[in-house]
């Protein structure tokens, strides 16, 4: 990719080949939610403001000859994930942008309409492949390298065994964003998810008291047994910390659970 430019053309190609988006940690935006459309689309902002603008042209051309591009997503500063294949199916000039199709079937489904079951059809079903090709695999990249690439609980190293953890859950609104999660390996994760354990807003990690007390072999003993009492390690950057909020809300719940 050209790190200097928002969106790529080759001069031996006649349309752009690539976008992309820089990373930024904004804890009052809600991520994405201003590029998505009532129909669940993801949009993309024109360069500027000018339709004749030569990188408007080259994204225009990738659209009429229904071309794939691939969208650069910023997980750190100079760090990007590109996810593809996407497709341009359609311009908005009145609000400066394209619209995104992430496969073939919101691709080739797309046409506008004011049919309000449509819409509704579309959505949902741009509702769970958003969240599966764009935002899922973000937040996992940008989590994971915030902790640089360890659990924050045991400091296991092997990216194959972790998991970016939500504190609150995405099925209960929890948004994809570095703050509203931790990394962890993946019996942490399990055992964050079903409450053996918590993260309080302090950082420190309190082992359920009936898990405290069992008897039983090394995994039980070293990997949950005797996190109680210690702290997570978190980012250097102040900004990437989880949320204290978030923490808190889950210390609650794991407190009248238990
Ligand atoms: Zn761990």
């Amino acid at each position: 990719m050209d790190p200097q430019r928002g969106i790529r053309k080759p001069k031996q190609l006649d349309a752009a080949i690539s976008i992309r988006t820089v990373f930024s940690v904004d804890l009052d935006r809600r991520p994405y939610d201003d590029e998505r459309g009532p129909d669940g689309y993801l949009r993309y902002k024109w360069r500027g403001t000018d339709p004749n603008h030569p990188e408007n042209v080259a994204l225009r051309r990738a659209m009429q000859a229904n071309l794939p591009l691939i969208w650069f997503q910023g997980i750190a500063t100079g760090l990007y994930l590109p996810i593809a294949p996407i497709w341009f199916v359609d311009e908005e000039p009145v609000d400066l942008q394209f619209v995104v199709a992430f496969d073939e079937q919101q691709r080739d489904t797309w046409a506008r309409t004011d049919d309000a079951r449509v819409i509704d059809l579309r959505r949902a079903y741009a509702d769970r492949i958003v969240r599966e090709r764009l935002h899922q695999p973000v937040f996992r990249e940008q989590v994971l390298t915030a902790y640089e690439n360890r659990c924050a609980l045991c400091r296991l190293r092997h990216r194959a065994l972790l998991d970016a953890a939500h504190i609150r859950g995405d099925a209960q609104g929890g948004e994809p964003v570095v703050t509203n999660g931790i990394a962890m390996c993946k019996i942490h994760h399990a055992a964050f998810d079903n409450r053996f354990m918590a993260v309080r807003p302090d950082y420190g990690i309190e082992v359920r008291a009936d898990v405290l007390i069992e008897e039983d072999g090394p995994t039980l003993k070293h990997a949950l047994q005797g996190l109680h009492g210690r702290s997570i390690e978190v980012p250097r950057r102040r900004s990437l910390r989880p949320s204290s909020a978030l923490l808190e809300e889950r210390y609650e719940e794991f407190l009248s659970a238990s």
